[in-house]
C-alpha cells in the first residue's frame, strides 16, 4: 500500500497563528520522518518563543467573541470538525502510520477515535448547566454558572497523534475556550491536518493556534505559555517528569492543570479465570500501537495454577506477530516511534535477564537491511520476572510482556499497587466476590475487569498517583475547562 494522500494539501508544513498560515519568525526547520524506513516525510517550523508569544496573542485576541457564541453555534462547529475528520478517515490514518508507524488499520481506528471525541463534545457543548441552589436567606437567591476558563495550553505526545489533540482540542472549543498548541516533535503532521480541516469546518481565527518545535526547542515555547497569566490552563499527555515540571512552572500563575501521565499497568490473572479470554485481553491491551500506549499492561502477573498454561497459549500468540512497515496490510507491530524508544526496550530486556528472567520468545531487535534507520523489536514475553527489574518499575513502551507467578489475592494486589503510577490496571477472574474486592483496592484510574480495550469517549479517562489528575472525556471532561461562578442576589 502507498502511504500517499489523495488530498496532498493535508500535508500541512506550517504553524497556524491567528489567520496566518506560517513559517515561523525563525528560519529553523524540524525533520519529520517514517519510522518504517527513517526517510524525511517533511520539513516543519522549528517554533521559538516569540512565535508562542504571537499564538497566545492570538488565542487571547479571540477568546471574548468565542466565549461569547451561543453553545449551539460552538457545538455546530464542532459537529462539522467532526464530519470533516471522518469524511478524511483514509488520508489521516495514512498520514498517522506515515508519520508515527502504526499500521494502516490502527491509524485508520485512530481518527475514528479521535472524531468520536469531538462529536461528544459537540453534544457536550450544550449541556453545561448551572445550578439554582435554594437559598439560606429569604432575601437573597443563589445561582451558579460554568465560564470557561481562558486560553488553554495543549501540548500532546506522538502515540496518538490525533486521538491525544481531539480529546483536548474538542472540550476546550466546547467550553467556550480558545487554544495555543504543541504536538510532539515526532509527530507534528497529523496534528497539523486536524487543525486544518478545523479551519474547514468553520473554526474561527484565532480560536486554535497551534506552532511545531523540536525537542530540544519544546522548552522554549512551552516555557513562554507557562510565563503567560493570560494562559489559564495547561492540559498536558506525556511523560510524568515533564508533566511534574509543567506542574511546577505554572504553580506561578496558578493556571488549572491536567496532566495524564505515564502508567505502570498491572495485569492479573487469577486462576478461575477464563484463560483463553485473559490471552485474548492481553493481546489486545498489550499490543496495541506495538505496546506504546499509556494504559499497556506492563507487568502481568499469573496465579501459580495457571502460569505454565497461561505463558505457553500466549507464546504462540506473540510468536505469530508480523512485524513490519506501517505501509504493509498485514503488518500487526510496526516500528517503535524512534532509536530511543528501542534502546530503551533493549535496555529493560537485558537487565531482566540479567536479573534471573527468562526469554520465553523474542527479546531482539530487528534490523531491517533495506531500512537500517528504522527501529524494529521483536514481540517478546519474558518470564521469571521480579519487581526489582526496570521492566517491572518503568514503562516499557514496546512489545514485551513480563510475567510472574504469585499465590494469592491480597499478595498480588499489593504487588500492583507497589508503584508510583496508578493509570491502569486489567484484572481476569469468574468470581463476583473478587471482582469488586479487588477492583476497590487497586490504585488507579482505570480499570480493565475481564476486558482488555477500554477506549471510548463515554468513559472517564485519567489516573492518580504520580499517573496525574484530571479526566477526559465522559461527563466529566469539561470541567477541567471550566469554571464555576456564584451568582448571590440580594434585596429580593
Ligand atoms: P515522551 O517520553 O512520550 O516523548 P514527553 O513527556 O517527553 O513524552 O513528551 C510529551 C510532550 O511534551 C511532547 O510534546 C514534548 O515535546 C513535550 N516536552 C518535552 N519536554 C518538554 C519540556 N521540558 N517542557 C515542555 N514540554 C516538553
Amino acid at each position: 500500500i502507498s502511504l500517499a494522500l489523495s488530498r496532498g494539501d493535508l500535508v500541512e508544513t506550517r504553524n497556524l497563528i491567528a489567520d496566518n498560515w506560517t513559517g515561523g519568525l525563525e528560519p529553523r526547520q524540524l525533520a519529520v520522518t517514517d519510522p518504517s524506513d527513517g526517510g524525511l516525510v517533511s520539513n516543519v517550523p522549528d517554533a521559538g518563543a516569540a512565535d508562542a508569544k504571537a499564538a497566545v496573542d492570538a488565542a487571547q485576541a479571540a477568546f471574548n467573541a468565542w466565549r461569547g457564541a451561543p453553545a449551539r453555534d460552538r457545538a455546530a462547529v464542532l459537529k462539522r470538525w467532526n464530519d470533516v475528520i471522518v469524511a478524511h478517515q483514509d488520508d489521516l490514518g495514512r498520514l498517522i502510520s506515515r508519520e508515527q508507524g502504526k499500521p494502516l488499520a490502527e491509524g485508520r481506528g485512530e481518527v475514528l477515535y479521535a472524531a468520536s471525541y469531538v462529536e461528544w463534545f459537540a453534544e457536550q457543548a450544550t449541556r453545561t448547566n448551572g445550578e439554582v441552589i435554594p437559598s439560606p436567606f429569604s432575601n437573597k437567591r443563589i445561582l451558579s454558572v460554568r465560564e470557561p476558563v481562558g486560553v488553554v495550553a495543549v501540548i500532546t505526545p506522538w502515540n496518538f497523534p490525533a486521538a491525544m489533540i481531539a480529546r483536548k482540542i474538542a472540550p476546550a472549543l466546547a467550553a467556550g475556550c480558545t487554544v495555543v498548541a504543541k504536538p510532539a516533535e515526532d509527530t507534528p503532521l497529523t496534528a497539523l491536518a486536524l487543525v486544518k480541516l478545523a479551519q474547514e469546518a468553520g473554526v474561527p481565527p484565532g480560536v486554535i493556534n497551534i506552532v511545531t518545535a523540536s525537542r530540544e526547542r519544546a522548552a522554549g515555547v512551552v516555557d513562554v505559555w507557562l510565563a503567560d497569566d493570560r494562559v489559564r490552563k495547561i492540559s498536558f499527555t506525556g511523560s510524568t517528569p515533564v508533566g511534574k515540571h509543567l506542574a511546577r512552572q505554572s504553580a506561578s500563575t496558578l493556571k488549572k492543570v491536567s496532566l495524564e501521565l505515564g502508567g505502570n499497568a498491572p495485569f492479573i490473572v487469577f486462576a478461575d479465570a477464563d484463560i483463553d479470554a485473559a490471552v485474548e485481553g492481553l493481546m489486545a491491551a498489550k499490543f496495541r500501537n506495538g505496546g506504546q500506549t499509556c494504559v499497556c499492561p506492563n507487568r502481568v502477573y499469573v496465579h501459580e495454577l495457571v502460569h505454565d498454561a497461561f505463558v505457553a497459549k500466549l507464546a504462540a500468540r506473540v510468536g505469530a506477530l508480523k512485524v513490519g512497515p506501517a505501509s504493509d496490510s498485514t503488518s500487526q507491530i510496526g516500528p517503535m516511534i524512534n532509536e530511543r524508544a528501542v534502546q530503551k526496550i533493549e535496555r529493560h530486556v537485558r537487565d531482566a535477564v540479567s536479573q534471573g528472567a527468562r526469554i520465553v520468545v523474542g527479546g531482539e531487535r530487528i534490523r531491517k537491511p533495506d531500512s537500517p534507520q528504522a527501529a524494529y523489536f521483536s514481540p517478546t514475553v519474558l518470564v521469571d520476572a521480579t519487581p526489582s527489574m526496570a521492566c517491572s518499575c518503568e514503562e516499557t513502551f514496546g512489545p514485551v510482556v513480563a510475567v510472574a507467578r504469585f499465590r494469592d489475592e491480597s499478595e498480588v494486589v499489593a504487588r500492583a499497587n507497589a508503584t508510583p503510577f496508578g493509570l491502569a490496571a486489567y484484572f481476569y477472574t469468574d468470581s463476583p466476590a473478587r471482582i469488586w474486592r479487588v477492583a476497590e483496592a487497586l490504585e488507579c484510574g482505570i480499570v480493565g475487569i475481564n476486558e482488555g480495550v477500554l477506549a471510548a469517549e463515554a468513559a472517564p479517562f485519567g489516573g492518580v498517583k504520580e499517573s496525574g489528575y484530571g479526566r477526559e472525556g465522559s461527563v466529566h471532561g469539561l470541567d477541567d475547562y471550566q469554571q464555576i461562578k456564584y451568582l448571590c442576589q440580594g434585596g429580593v
